[in-house]
């Protein structure tokens, strides 16, 4: 069947009504974007986009200014404030949007590690908990940031049935949903069933203006719990048919709005040279395909993310924005670099973390403002936002605002 001209305009990434009522309103930025009408936030950007968490019509048009600008968001793991707030300076810094993603266990890390998991509630309430801290501060830098959660596989989906309640409540009273956008991964079934389940909750998505982004194919390697270093490496290459199917089926969904991460031989974690083979052809190979199908003017009609984008080349990231990649997943490179900081920090300051009292200075000196928590965890912060400023160069995420 040929899709008309108009259902591919409503289709895939151009959904969502205008979102009238925005969120953050007692932020006094918000409010002197809502008086002067029309006034853009971001000279560079589509002026549905403020300063603060970024939802609805205003993500969509985000994306797609990515996309036909050719640059991509780092979407980064966080485990709690330190990290978030990691990511928003970063993202201050050099001057691009940010998109903060919580893992199923990195909710229940903010929830505490003592508590129990029964039905997900830790994992649950610490996502909620870790969003409403972005809500409240993300305006303060000045950078649009998108609340995301990651994998969430067949067994996980209590965890999102309980993110999707936080989600509705929040759009009672706000008018817009707490997270912009999640990632339902059921790559592990078929594909009639990933894309079954994936469009029963796109149909839910859709009515709170939540973006979807669903996963064909596999990931390779191994990420928060999830191992798949043992997959056939079959798998880890999509085929454009299998997106085509995806796309329809989910364009059907009015209000629709989602992202594909397809699999091009990307995997979680950093390997040695050599282990792994990136095909990000596949990408554009895909495009091309839905293009013809749709008989459409757009050469690029899917949203594409990247999984795994560690220890990837530039040559190989860049080769993939051009084929519609508007994110790009880093975690393993991210926390590295947050030990790393600690690392260095306790390796520069080591005579004076050996006890309460007593270092190179004296016996009787304090070292109380070397072991305040805040300092190492400090330290962890800078070296990550460094890292990220080098992951928003090799995404071209840079000074892409003002
Ligand atoms: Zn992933």
């Amino acid at each position: 069947m040929k899709i008309s001209p108009l259902v591919f305009l409503l289709a895939g990434a151009h959904g969502f009504a205008p979102v009238s009522n925005m969120a953050s309103r007692s932020s006094p930025l918000a409010m002197s974007t809502e008086t002067e009408a029309g006034k853009k936030a971001f000279a560079q950007l589509p002026a549905s986009v403020k300063p603060g968490v970024v939802t609805g019509q205003a993500l969509v048009d985000l994306l797609q200014h990515a996309k036909k600008e050719g640059w991509a968001i780092p979407g980064v793991n966080i485990v709690g404030t330190n990290s978030i707030n990691s990511c928003m300076e970063a993202a201050a810094k050099y001057g691009g949007p940010i998109m903060v993603t919580f893992s199923k266990g990195g909710g229940q890390f903010i929830a505490g590690k003592s508590l129990g998991n029964e039905e997900d509630s830790a994992s649950i309430a610490g996502c909620v908990a870790g969003a409403k801290h972005v809500r409240e501060v993300a305006a303060l830098y000045n950078v649009p940031v998108i609340l995301h959660t990651d994998h969430c596989q067949k067994a996980w989906l209590p965890w999102m049935d309980g993110l999707l309640a936080a989600n509705e409540e929040y759009y009672k009273d706000h008018g817009e949903p707490l997270f912009s956008s999640h990632m339902l991964d059921l790559s592990e079934e078929s594909l009639e069933e990933n894309i079954g389940i994936c469009k029963e909750y796109m149909e839910k998505f859709a009515k709170l203006d939540i973006l979807l982004e669903f996963e064909l194919g596999v990931t390779g390697g191994e990420e928060d719990g999830v191992d798949n270093t043992e997959i056939d490496s079959a798998r880890l290459y999509t085929q454009p048919e299998e997106v085509f199917y995806a796309y329809e089926q989910l364009s059907q969904v009015p209000n629709a709005a989602f992202t594909c991460a397809a699999s091009f031989g990307n995997v979680h974690g950093v390997y040695a040279p050599g282990n792994v083979e990136l095909r990000p052809v596949i990408l554009h190979n895909t495009q091309e395909y839905i293009s013809e199908k749709l008989d459409s003017e757009d050469k690029k009609p899917m949203l594409f993310v990247f999984h795994g984008g560690s220890g990837s080349s530039p040559e190989d990231i860049q080769y993939a924005i051009d084929a519609g990649v508007i994110k790009m997943n880093i975690d393993t490179d991210t926390q590295w670099a947050y030990w790393d900081g600690v690392r260095e920090y306790e390796a520069k300051h080591h005579d004076y973390l050996q006890g309460q009292i007593g270092n190179p200075d004296g016996d009787d000196k304090p070292n109380k403002k070397y072991y305040d928590p805040r300092m190492m965890l400090r330290a962890g912060e800078e070296a990550m936002a460094e890292r990220l400023c080098k992951a928003a160069e090799d995404l071209n995420c840079v000074n892409v605002l003002n």
